[in-house]
């Protein structure tokens, strides 16, 4: 059997905040698959199947899209319908209220700000008064796992960001910093800019792809406490479940490694639960030997003809 799964972000021809594929790559890739004889599942269908026991395709392909991004409805969408193939989009939920996930929010308020203003003299603001007012101590700063090409500063606010351990105090925070320094309504505005709405993401599920969930506000769930996890778990599927989409495929936030338990949840919620591969090797040879761990490949490593 040959499975092959691969995830997207942003799809823009010009340069995005996070993982880009280019409009024209996209459908490159769709034809050589193809070509190369895959046959298209959603990741529910894939999971289904297991569940059910049913064979699938020798040869099958994954085609799916995280976080909810805006360009997946208005660039990745319509290449999808014209050469007719579906896909999986794991969404979070919280843009649908018009809310941003606190690691977009950073990026944009990173880009808008300056990651130096924010350390020197927003981020002491809001700390003040909190457990997390240590974390602005540069001796914590942790200089390894940093993403190449980033300037110093860069991986300085998003060390810090990433180490504020509870979610719940990054939401309330981004409020604060978008609200006080961006102006009232600064929010909405960005969440409508960044990700689709909740209109668009029914007008997908109308035509035959797939809707699964990505939590509510994209927590990184190595740190994050069970409770958390299980609400973020839970009220994201409630959220879709109110738009009239059934959700049974999850993607865990940030890839990686989870602890038993925290799959365990996962595996109560959702049919199927994929990650990325924490390293860029080739797809393992049983990918399906866990249903709370089903590894994708970042698009960036497929290449049109291969595989
Ligand atoms: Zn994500």
């Amino acid at each position: 059997m040959q499975a092959l799964h691969l995830g997207y972000h942003y799809i823009r021809d010009s340069a995005a905040p996070g993982p880009n594929c280019a409009p024209s790559r996209l459908r490159k890739q769709i034809e050589a698959l193809k070509g190369d004889g895959y046959q298209f599942l959603t990741c529910g269908e894939v999971a289904g199947r297991l569940d059910a026991k049913e064979p699938l395709p020798d040869k099958h392909v994954t085609l799916s899209f995280d976080d909810g991004l805006r360009d997946q409805f208005t660039t990745a969408f319509p290449i999808l319908q014209e050469c007719g193939v579906p896909a999986t989009f794991f969404v979070i939920t919280c843009a649908f209220e018009r809310k941003l996930p606190p690691v977009i929010g950073f990026q944009i308020l990173i880009a808008e700000l300056g990651a130096e203003r924010l350390e020197r003299e927003i981020l002491p603001k809001v700390f003040a008064g909190t457990p997390y007012l240590d974390l602005l101590d540069p001796k914590r700063y942790d200089t390894s796992g940093r993403k190449m090409g980033e300037a110093p500063e860069m991986r300085r606010i998003k060390w810090m960001f990433n180490h504020w351990p509870s979610q719940s105090f990054k939401v309330e925070k981004l409020d604060e910093m978008f609200d006080g320094w961006l102006g009232s309504g600064s929010q909405e505005r960005f969440a409508c800019e960044y990700f689709m709405s909740a209109d668009q993401l029914q007008a997908m599920a109308d035509s035959g792809m797939e809707i699964a969930s990505h939590t509510v506000t994209h927590p990184a769930l190595d740190v994050t406490g069970l409770d958390e996890i299980e609400q973020e778990l839970s009220r994201s599927r409630r959220m879709l479940y109110q738009l009239d989409i059934r959700a049974s495929s999850f993607a865990w936030t940030f890839g990686g490694k989870f602890r038993p338990r925290a799959r365990m949840i996962a595996g109560n919620t959702y049919m199927g639960s994929w990650n990325f591969l924490s390293e860029l090797k080739t797809m393992p040879e049983h990918p399906y030997a866990d249903l709370t761990d089903i590894p994708r490949l970042h698009e960036q490593v497929f290449l049109p003809g291969v595989g």
